[in-house]
Formats: C-alpha cells, structure tokens, sequence
C-alpha cells in the first residue's frame, strides 16, 4: 500500500506552488475536492453516509442501496457482517463514482438519548472497535476510503458545533479512543473524520489529540477530514489537521497562504497535509500514477440488507409464539404507523435515497399469502408533511409521473429547471442554483386516492405559496426552531392547510417557494423543501379504537411501534426515550384485545416499552434498511432467525438511565461518570434494565460447557478461553459468545464487568463446537499516569450471553 514516504509522492509536493498546496487542503465545493491536472491529480468525492452511499446527488433519480442502520449492523455482533456491510458499501460507492465513504460513525452510546445513537454501534468500547475495524476493513479492501468519525467524544447533538466535552485521560483512552483505535492500527484506516466539538477546552480540529495518539502512537498515515464547517481557524493548519470541508470558502485559504508567508504557519505543516491528501488519491486510483483497486469482494446488496436486518434484529422477549407457521395462520392483523411508513434509515448527513423501500406491510401480505393480512394506523407517528406517492402526481410538463422543478432569479427569469420524481427535495452540493434570493416553483397534477379533507403543505425554513387550481390555498413562513443549522436544514418544521379533495378528480398544484437567509455562509447554497401531506390525527381514540377491534378478530397481530424523524435525527438529542404520540395508549389496547402480539420496535435507539411484559414476543429490529420488510418476515415466520444481541443496555423507563445527560451547561458537557458507561454504570447504580447488553434470544437453544483459559498472561500476550458450545434445541441457528473481565481487589477503580471478547458461531441441530475467543493483555490494562498500566494479579473471565447471563467463570493471572 502507497504511503506518505513514497518519493514519487515527495517529488509531487515539491513541483506545487504553496497556493497550489493550499488550495488543495480545502474541498472544492460541497463534496469533492480540488484536482491540479499539472500533478495528474482528478478531484475526489466523498460520500455519507455510513448506511449506504448518498453519491454526489441527494435525490431520487440517482438512488442507493439503504442498508440497516449503525445498531443494527453492531447487533449482529459479527466481524464478518460489518466486514461485508462495508465490502457492499465500497461497490455502491464505485458504482457512484465515490472515493471515500463518510463513515463508520463509531462515536459511543454514552447517553441513549444522543441523536445519532442510531448511526453510531455501541455503549462498548471493545464491540464497536471490532466491529469498525472490520467495517473499514470492507471498505478499503474494495479500494474505497472510509472515514471513522467523529473524532471524538461526539456523542450528542445539543450544541453539536461549540460544546466542550470535559473528560478524563483515562476514560478517553479506555472508551472514546479505543473505539477508534483498532481502525487505525489494524485496519489502517485511510481518513478519520474530527469532530465538531471541543474536548477539554480546544475543539476536535485544532486539538493534540489529532497528533497523540493518531498519529504518534497509532502510526495514523492517512487524511483527518473535518467534519463540515469544522475547521473554523487558521490555527487548525498548525494542527493535525489535514482536510477542510466543504469549500470553496473556508477558514484556510488565503489566510492560510498568509499565514505561511508571515512564518505564523510552517509551510513543512502544509506539505505533510498535502502529502497526506496525495497518497489518498493515490490509494483511491485518483492520481496518475497510481492504480485505485476495483472493487474484488462484490455484495448483492439488496440480498445482503435483507440479511444484515435479520442478523442484527433482536429478539428480547418470546413467549413461543416465534417463528410463526405462516400456513397456520387465517388473519392477520398488522398495526402501526411505522408498519406502512417505516423508518429504514435515521435522518440527517446519513440519509440515502433508496429506489425502493419494503414496507412492514408489504413483507408480511408477501410471506403469509393464504391469510387475510389487515393494516391499521393505531397511532399517528408522522410528524409534519410526508411526500406525496408518485403514482399520485403527473409532471405537466412531461406527462411523465412526477413534478417539473424551476428556479427563477431575482427577476422571476427561469434559470434552471428539472423533472423530478418525488415530492421532496435536497440540494447540497449539485448544479441547482439555490440561493435565498430567488424562488423555487414546483408544478404537478395531483390526482389524490381517498375523498375528504386533507392537510397540504411543506417542511422547510422560508416562505411558501400553494396555488390550487389557480387559485392561492394558502401562504405561510416557517421559520428554523433553535440555531442548529444542520437541524434546521434536514428536519425543519412544517406547515399545512385544509384542502377537500376527491379521489380521482387531478388537482392542479404550484408551490412557490423563497428559502430563508441562512445564517452560515456555507450553507447558503444548501435547500431542503418538502410539500406533501400531514397526517390526519383529528380522532386519535378512533385510530386506537379501530386497531384494537382489528386485532381482536386477528389469530396473529404484528404490532409496529417506532419513532419518526422528528425525535431520532442528525442535529438535536431526544428529550425522552418515550415513544412519540399516542403509541403507548394503542399498544396497552392492542394487548389487551389479543395478547397473541408481536411488538416489532422500529427505532435506531433504545425507546420506553411500559408494556412490554404483555406482549407475546418483542422484537427489536433498528431501522431497517431498505428490504426491512422482506426481512421482518423473514424473522416473523422463522425463514430466518433473529441473530441480534443488545449493543447496547435497554432501559425500562428514561429515569433509570445512570448515565444520560446530554445538554450542555454553559456550553459544557462533564463525563463524570469516567469509564463507567453502558453497562458498566448500570451494574455500579445496581439498576436494573428492561433487557440486559449482550441479550437476544434465538429459536434454538443453546448449552456452554468445559471453560478452560490460560493460566497467565503478560504484557503483549494474549489469553485464549475455549469453550464448549452445544445447540441443543431443535434447529439450526447462531449463538454469540460473549467473554467479560472482572478484579476481585484492584489498586484503581474498574468496571464491575467488561467485555474482553466475543465470537458469534452457528451450529446445526445437535452439533457441538469448540469456540475460541483470544483476548490480549491489553484488555486487563487501565490508562494511568499517561500510560498503559497492567496491572499483576489475578482478573475472572465470565462466559455467557449477556452480562447478566454469565454461568461460566475461570481465573487467569497476569504476571509482568
Ligand atoms: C455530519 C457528518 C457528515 C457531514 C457531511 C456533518 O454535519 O456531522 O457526519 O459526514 O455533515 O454530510
């Protein structure tokens, strides 16, 4: 592999011009960065998200494969899935023309209420670094870049750009950085994304620790990008910083040219960036020179989304009612919001536009096709304007589905115009000339599919005009909720308006609109506007009332609950773990007319289930990527089994969370709580969970036997723990090992528990194995005094299914 040394690499740095150099370090536009043709360098793009690949467009017409989220690749606790979850992203990327996928998030789940827990694996150190290793190493091996981010210690939203997280040494070693620490040194990542905020008083971009440990101890060779507008000083350049995104405008530039010039900045700090940026191009076949690999380990993606679902899902709770005889079913009833409009991704950078998306509905009138399979809504989870189905609208301008997109300048000239096939539309980055100055016009026929009064209207930050055959429905301002930029951007609040439509009457519609001014420069060129329809939530007691007598005359109900966009998303925490609207009320009435129930939870991060000790089986299933139908039936009629265990601890109520704050205090954020997070603090505040980390059920069952473990480790050695493990039930299936630590007497305080390692194995009917989990010495060490510590004695290695389910014990010693 090309590396930072490679003199052809040094002779290239030495024929630029010092604006040349600078130029290169800030990105050319929204996503890709500068080519200099005289060095036979092409421009680089760069990609979120770390759920599929966006691509240069955020729009319908160029989709991408939508895989599960972050939770539910971690859930699957296995190597080989996060390996192959990144092989398949890598060939999306190729087949897009992307060099570097924006991803994995790997920041912790310190609080659940963080908002992109969804995207990020897990509340453990040890998982989520296996698991990023193996995903960057997927990535890289099918010549893509992947970017580990956000590094580090972002692991909330509130004040995402400014807050300061205060943390100790040891905590950032022992959890924040040793998340990313096996995707460097193992699986030498080419980038790592910094972070938006500071980490004890100096923010991620201008911060030491870009330099100690990545770099001096880590033997980081590859480009640390910044995370959108994160650069925000000239004194970042002195930094290990090498990349500023987006451009063209930026904090560098010509400052930064001045700033070398003056001696303020050493011009050596400039090449070594550039030279970092080269030898990435050069990994990625983006320099003459220089052969990028072709993707070799090719993924059906579409197969392996629908696979990856399943193995992350996670079954917490079954009464035997799972796996269901699809045959033996006469009626079904499937309940839910989120059951029609599921949620297969979190929002946010991390959006992917799939082409198409397989509803729980869907999956489950396909795999139970004898039944009479029945939908109600039950409770309105949609909050805001949701997109018009396509079916429903003709461009008027082609006769085509779809709506005729133009952007008029000042003047009311047409200055660009697009045929669109959707009703929601994104521009950042791409050729559409948006600005607050001019206006936006969409037009379509509408020809709606039901009779009554309906809510039309928009999401978006600015002004818009709905015109109604002709006639003005209505005119409205929406302005952003709080200063987060990017929350304003990709989640903006909605406005609608009554309108009586008729099913099969077409309805002529313009919308006009006129985008607020933003407040970051950056950002001026960046749009987000849907107009769609609001929910009808006028008689929630009916909605409840009607799902309730559907399920009582059901033999099976499959109940979707979930979350929407507007509780879990990029750009703001939760405010509770409850599940929005009146879900709780319908699940309680759906449980009680038919207690033949599975509750399928559709959410990318832990959410209350008050009554969950009333349902028949609960099952947890993340956001499910684009074939999550497909795969929840899959796992409902036991083609599959569910392979998930928890990554991360299941609070029964918000209130029990040991370690849960997220808001900033006077732009602070103190992770007192040090290393005891997850369930290291759960097991310290002696709380108990709804559903312990680590747990997941199967449709076999499982023996483990025979512990045996090395006597005694030292320091660069490694403990093997055997262990004998029989499925005894009555199908093939999989079974995850899981390996914790404990100190009976220590001289510093430690988890009560930590995992130390893991190993998934499936197993047939009656099959017995020997399971091998190798944990290193490091993995008794403590941070202490700037250093790795080990210290000598005896530690207990526990073997079981989840930190709570841990039979086995055996002792090792580790002697110096
Ligand atoms: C997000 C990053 C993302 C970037 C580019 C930022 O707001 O925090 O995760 O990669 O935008 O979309």
């Amino acid at each position: 592999m090309v590396s930072p040394t490679d003199p052809r690499l040094l002779g290239l740095v030495d024929r630029l011009s010092l604006e040349q150099k600078v130029q290169l370090l800030t990105g050319r536009d929204f996503w890709t960065s500068w080519p200099i043709e005289d060095i036979g360098l092409r421009r680089m793009l760069f990609s979120d998200g770390p759920s599929g690949v966006r691509g240069e467009t955020w729009d319908e017409r160029s989709p991408s494969l939508n895989l599960p989220s972050g939770t539910a690749l971690s859930a699957a606790w296995d190597t080989s899935i996060a390996r192959r979850y990144g092989h398949a992203s890598a060939v999306e990327a190729r087949r897009k023309g992307v060099d570097v996928v924006l991803g994995p998030t790997i920041n912790l789940h310190r609080s659940p209420l963080g908002g992109r827990h969804f995207e990020g694996f897990s509340e453990d150190p040890l998982l989520t670094a296996d698991l990023a290793a193996a995903y960057v190493t997927g990535v890289q091996e099918n010549g893509v870049g992947a970017t580990p981010k956000h590094y580090v210690a972002n692991d909330f939203e509130t004040e995402r750009f400014t807050a300061d997280v205060v943390v100790s040494d040891r905590a950032l070693r022992e959890l924040y950085l040793a998340a990313f620490e096996k995707s460097v040194v193992e699986a030498r990542a080419w980038l790592v994304m910094s972070a938006y905020n500071s980490i004890n008083g100096t923010t991620a971009s201008e911060n030491d620790l870009l330099e100690t440990p990545l770099n001096s101890e880590w033997g980081f060779d590859g480009v640390v990008i910044s995370d959108w507008t994160g650069v925000r000083s000239v004194d970042s350049a002195k930094a290990s910083q090498d990349m500023a995104m987006p451009g063209p405008v930026g904090a560098w530039g010509d400052a930064l040219v001045t700033a070398v010039q003056s001696g303020e900045v050493p011009e050596a700090a400039i090449d070594r960036k550039v030279l970092r940026i080269l030898t990435l191009a050069a990994r990625v076949g983006a320099l003459d020179g220089f052969d990028g690999v072709e993707p070799v380990f090719i993924e059906d993606g579409v197969a392996f989304a629908r696979e990856a679902e399943s193995a992350g899902a996670v079954l917490v709770a079954n009464d035997g009612i799972l796996p269901v005889e699809a045959s033996s079913v006469r009626r079904v009833a499937v309940i839910g919001d989120n059951a029609d409009r599921a949620r297969t991704q979190g929002g946010g950078s991390a959006t992917v536009v799939p082409e198409s998306v397989v509803s729980p509905i869907e999956g489950i009138r396909e795999a139970f096709p004898d039944a009479e399979v029945t939908w109600s809504v039950g409770a309105v989870v949609q909050e805001g304007v949701a997109e018009i189905p396509l079916s429903e609208l003709t461009n008027p301008v082609t006769g085509d589905a779809g709506v005729h997109v133009s952007f008029l300048d000042t003047h009311g000239a047409e200055i660009f115009t697009e045929e669109r096939r959707a009703t929601s539309f994104v521009y950042i980055g791409g050729d559409a000339p948006v600005t607050s100055l001019g206006e936006f016009v969409a037009t379509t026929t509408w020809t709606p599919s039901t009779t009554g009064r309906v809510r039309l209207g928009f999401a978006s930050i600015g002004e818009a005009t709905f015109v109604v055959d002709g006639d003005e429905l209505f005119t409205a301002t929406v302005e952003a909720e709080g200063d987060e930029l990017g929350a304003a951007l990709l989640a903006p609040p909605s406005e609608s308006h009554a309108l009586d439509v008729e099913a099969g009457r077409p309805v002529d519609l313009t919308v006009r609109f006129r985008k607020a001014k933003a407040s970051g420069e950056s950002f001026d060129g960046a749009m987000m506007f849907t107009f769609g329809l609001d929910a009808d939530d006028s008689d929630p007691q009916a909605l409840i009332d009607s799902a309730a007598a559907e399920a009582a005359e059901a033999d099976l109900v499959v109940m979707v609950v979930g979350t929407n966009s507007k509780v879990e998303s990029e750009g703001f925490d939760r405010a509770s773990l409850a599940l929005p609207g009146r879900q709780d009320d319908l699940a309680r009435a759906v449980l009680a007319a038919n207690p033949r129930t599975v509750a399928v939870v559709n959410a990318g991060s832990p959410v209350e289930l008050p009554w969950r000790d009333d349902a028949a089986a609960v099952l947890l299933t993340w956001f499910g990527g684009q074939e999550y139908g497909h795969a929840l039936a899959d796992l409902l009629t036991g083609v599959t089994e569910p392979g998930g265990r928890l990554p991360t601890t299941w609070p029964a109520a918000t209130d029990d969370v040991p370690v849960i704050d997220v808001t900033p205090r006077n732009g602070v954020v103190r992770y007192d709580e040090g290393i005891h997070i997850g369930y290291r603090a759960w097991l310290r505040a002696g709380a108990a969970p709804a559903w312990q980390f680590g747990h997941g059920l199967g449709y076999t069952t499982w023996q483990q036997s025979d512990l045996v473990v090395s006597d005694t480790v030292s320091e660069g050695g490694a403990v093997t723990v055997a262990v004998d493990v029989a499925n005894t039930g009555a199908r093939a299936g999989k079974h995850v090992v899981q390996v914790y630590a404990s100190r009976a007497v220590s001289v510093v305080d430690r988890p009560a528990l930590w995992l130390v390692g893991f190993a998934p194995v499936s197993l047939e009917v009656g099959t017995s194995s020997t399971v091998e989990v190798t944990v290193p010495a490091r993995a008794f060490a403590d941070w202490r005094d700037g250093a790795w510590a080990h210290e000598p004695g005896e530690f207990t290695l526990h073997v079981g299914t989840s930190v709570a389910e841990l039979p086995l014990t055996a002792t090792t010693k580790f002697v110096s």
